[in-house]
């Protein structure tokens, strides 16, 4: 059994891909709120560094678990956070069956421990359910211009399926389901190789190497500095009465690509070359939150500039660049651990 830590609230809050990079932002936040939090996580793109300095404290259990498989919990559960799934597209598409796997089985067996121990549940859902949106900015009514075939597909299709499957649930009154539609966001606890964008100009600045831009670089983005968009996904889960519906999270500031890379070039001391590489399929050309749903429900927006979370970030990789092991991408050690009632088909 958990015990609460002196400051109890009294709540235990589970939370799948607790050990990810904003899955361990959101644990050091229940947990210094004074709840008790079981971290569920496969380690598939997440690390236990990330959580290691929480594992001895006594609000605190770690799982290792892939959540395609049943979840058994037995204490009671008072919410559950979804954020188990690998989020960058390089990671996303290296074993594409399991990110449709973990979104689609992953989320409903969450859903289902959620049903039988009745406890709230929020859904980690992505601004790619707009796909590359043609309104902008992207307000929740959009429903979005996705490829179902792509290579993005198993991530922007599994996590549309997901929101689905949240709303159903919510439909037929069994699980208090929550939605948020969450934007890039970035901060401290990135992996160093995971192909992201900030993530990448950061270790390239620091390490002297060109910095990568795919395509022309005026494709926009709009970035969250993590310590924000906790703070909005504990607003969303925590609000009463359930919004019913999805939720923006993110910050409505617009850079192009080209833009971002100048400003970590800016602020590093040695400014090094840019290198301009192929644009991947289907990336999308622009994104920028429609925030005023947030801002009305949970009176949530961001607020830490990009130059001052950017600053925060560089600083953080450059005192851990060299300690941390760099992750390969891919997944063939979970590919061996998928629940075999989720994979059968692909062995007939
Ligand atoms: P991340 O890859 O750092 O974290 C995901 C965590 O989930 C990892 O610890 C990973 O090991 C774990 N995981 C993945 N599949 C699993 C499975 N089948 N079973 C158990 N654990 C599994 O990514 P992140 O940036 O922290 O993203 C967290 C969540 O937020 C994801 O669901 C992602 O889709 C969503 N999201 C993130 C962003 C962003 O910019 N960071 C944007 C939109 C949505
Ligand atoms: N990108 C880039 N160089 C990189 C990594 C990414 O130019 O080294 C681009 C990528 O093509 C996309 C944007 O940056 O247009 C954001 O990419 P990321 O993978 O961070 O997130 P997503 O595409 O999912 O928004």
């Amino acid at each position: 059994m958990l015990q609460v830590n002196h400051r109890g609230t009294g709540k235990t809050v589970l939370v799948a891909g607790g050990a990810g990079f904003v899955g361990s932002h959101l644990c050091d936040a229940l947990l210094g709120r004074g709840d008790a939090v079981i971290c569920v996580d496969s380690y598939i793109t997440g690390s236990r560094d990330n959580v290691r300095p929480l594992v001895n404290h006594p609000g605190f259990r770690l799982i290792e678990q892939d959540i395609c498989e049943f979840l058994k919990i037995d204490e009671p559960v008072d919410q559950i956070y979804n954020l188990a799934c690998a989020a960058s597209p390089p990671q996303y598409q290296a074993d594409p069956v399991h990110t449709m796997m973990t979104c689609v089985a992953g989320t409903g067996n969450l859903l289902a421990l959620a049903d039988r121990q009745g406890a709230s549940f929020l859904q980690a859902s992505t601004s790619e359910v707009y796909g590359d949106p043609a309104e902008h900015p992207q307000r929740e009514d959009y429903r979005g211009n996705v490829s179902c075939t792509g290579p993005r597909a198993c991530y922007d299709e599994g996590k549309r399926a997901a929101e689905a499957l949240c709303f159903d649930m919510l439909r037929v009154d069994r699980v208090d389901a929550r939605v948020a539609r969450i934007f890039n966001t970035y901060g401290p606890r990135m992996q160093a190789n995971d192909g992201r964008i900030v993530s990448n100009l950061i270790v390239q600045a620091l390490s002297g190497k060109p910095l990568t831009i795919y395509g022309s670089g005026t494709q926009t983005r709009s970035f969250c500095y993590v310590s924000d968009l906790v703070g909005g996904l504990i607003a969303l889960m925590d609000v009463r009465p359930n919004p019913g519906m999805p939720v923006n999270l993110g910050n409505p500031g617009e850079f192009t690509i080209n833009e971002l890379a100048e400003m970590v070039r800016s602020m590093m001391p040695v400014q090094t070359a840019v290198a301009y590489r192929p644009l991947p399929k289907d990336d999308p050309q622009r994104r920028r939150p429609d925030i005023s749903r947030a801002m009305e429900l949970l009176n949530w927006q961001p607020t830490v500039p990009l130059a001052e979370g950017l600053r925060y970030t560089i600083d953080w990789f450059a005192a851990n660049l060299d300690d941390r092991p760099r992750r390969r991408t891919g997944a063939p050690r979970h590919r061996r651990r998928m629940a075999a009632s989720h994979t059968a088909f692909l062995e007939n």
